[in-house]
């Protein structure tokens, strides 16, 4: 089995011709050597931020033993099917590979895509009032843009992707989908395993036997509704799953109260709480954003704050395709392409080179752009690319109004 040894992201790594040190920057802990086997061993290292070896060699194993109870690098099983990770500390990498492509040299850059969301139908019967709302906020079905994605370009999808990387499949309705089975084994017949299924309430019933073979982590999204916490209350059994996940849409406090205090409490805890911006500023500055006071709460760490200046982190890496065929770097931007005009690494090459979404940082908004602690502050997020508020940290609760300073 291959394995890699990361480097952990608060750590710093230097190497000489012969000598390195790896200091930890949380604790000051530092490991030093001049043994020129160690140093040969870890000369790739400084490049890539993780070397692949097949085993350990004898020499090595006290050393690296060292660094992993130091919390410098960890070992992770490898497989070339790997996404980056982008925590796993490829800064570096990134920026080499940013050089490469403006050299117009070739890089690998579907290792990048960590995420897909696939909308395969906008079938649906429900009519609910976020339809056209929360899927720009957080993961949701929708049918916004109309269609049907057919198994023909699934399949396409599918033999352009990683193997690792995360497939979330959502409607509309996907059990609409008439090929709804035959895609999903597909996926596990190419060991495509990192899926999860994103399913309505009331269909969790006719798709439980086929959904409880699977490995899929399933998303049952759920209104905060009375009607339907009892019907699921009822319904309990077909919902205690350990892969099952029930998403509430909330708005505000009493939505809240009304699902912890009467949804049956065996099932509550596979609760998840998506929270739904929509002119309620107050409950957002309160459940969701940071203010300045919070920003100190927790030491931060260079790399993290280097990370911060480059990349959006709840961005990078991630796509959407919906039905129509439309590709989206983030559901509030609009197409990329569609399937027809540009493969899936195209896509993600000219992402890399132009820098409009992954990269979408505190510097490059108004007015975060301006404030001191642009680069300690948490990246923008969906609900502020959605909500046009990027400075939700000027909303005073007690006024309930928005202030400059
Ligand atoms: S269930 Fe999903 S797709 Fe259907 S109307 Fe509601 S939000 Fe839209
Ligand atoms: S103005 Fe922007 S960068 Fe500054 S604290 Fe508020 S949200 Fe963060």
């Amino acid at each position: 089995m291959k394995y890699k040894l990361v480097t952990e992201p608060y750590n710093y790594f230097n190497i000489s011709d012969k000598s390195l040190i790896f200091y930890n920057t949380l604790d000051g802990e530092k490991v030093v050597s001049s043994d020129l086997d160690i140093v040969e061993y870890f000369s790739h290292l400084k490049a890539n931020n993780f070397i692949v070896k097949d085993e350990e060699p004898e020499f090595a194993l006290d050393f690296i033993g060292e660094l992993i109870n130091k919390f410098m690098i960890s070992r992770v099983e490898f497989s070339s099917k790997t996404p980056v990770t982008f925590f796993e500390n490829n800064h570096d990498l990134i920026i080499n590979d940013l050089k490469k492509l403006k050299q117009k040299l070739t890089i690998d850059s579907l290792k990048y895509l960590k995420k897909i969301n696939l909308y395969l139908t906008s079938d649906c019967d429900h009519d609910c009032t976020y339809c056209h709302k929360a899927y720009k906020q957080f993961d949701c079905c929708t049918k916004a843009k109309k269609g049907n994605i057919d198994f023909n370009q699934f399949k396409s999808i599918i033999n352009q992707i990683y193997k690792n990387t995360e497939v979330t499949l959502f409607g509309g309705d996907i059990s609409k989908h008439k090929d709804l089975v035959k895609l999903v084994n597909y996926l596990y017949d190419n060991k495509y395993y990192n899926t999860h299924i994103s399913l309505k309430w009331d269909t969790i019933s006719e798709n439980t036997k086929f959904i409880q073979k699977l490995q899929s982590v399933i998303h049952i999204s759920v209104l905060a509704d009375s009607n339907q916490i009892q019907t699921i209350n009822k319904h309990k059994e077909l919902f205690w799953h350990p892969n099952i996940t029930l998403n509430f849409v909330i708005e505000n406090k009493d939505d809240y109260d009304l699902i912890q205090d009467n949804l049956d409490p065996t099932i509550l805890e596979q609760v998840d709480y998506q929270l739904l911006f929509n002119e309620n500023p107050g409950f957002f500055k309160e459940n969701v954003y940071t203010d300045e006071d919070d920003l100190f709460e927790q030491t931060q760490s260079v790399k993290e704050i280097r990370t911060k200046r480059l990349l959006n982190s709840n961005f990078f890496g991630r796509l959407s395709i919906f039905p129509d065929g439309s590709v989206h770097l983030n559901n509030n931007d609009n197409q990329v392409s569609t399937l027809s005009d540009k493969t899936l690494k195209q896509v993600i090459e000219e992402e890399l080179i132009t820098q409009k979404s992954w990269f979408k940082t505190r510097q490059t908004v108004e007015p975060c752009n301006k404030c001191l602690y642009h680069d300690l502050c948490p990246t923008v997020s969906t609900y502020e690319l959605f909500s046009g508020i990027n400075n939700m940290c000027h909303y005073d609760l007690d006024l309930n109004s928005w202030h400059n300073n």
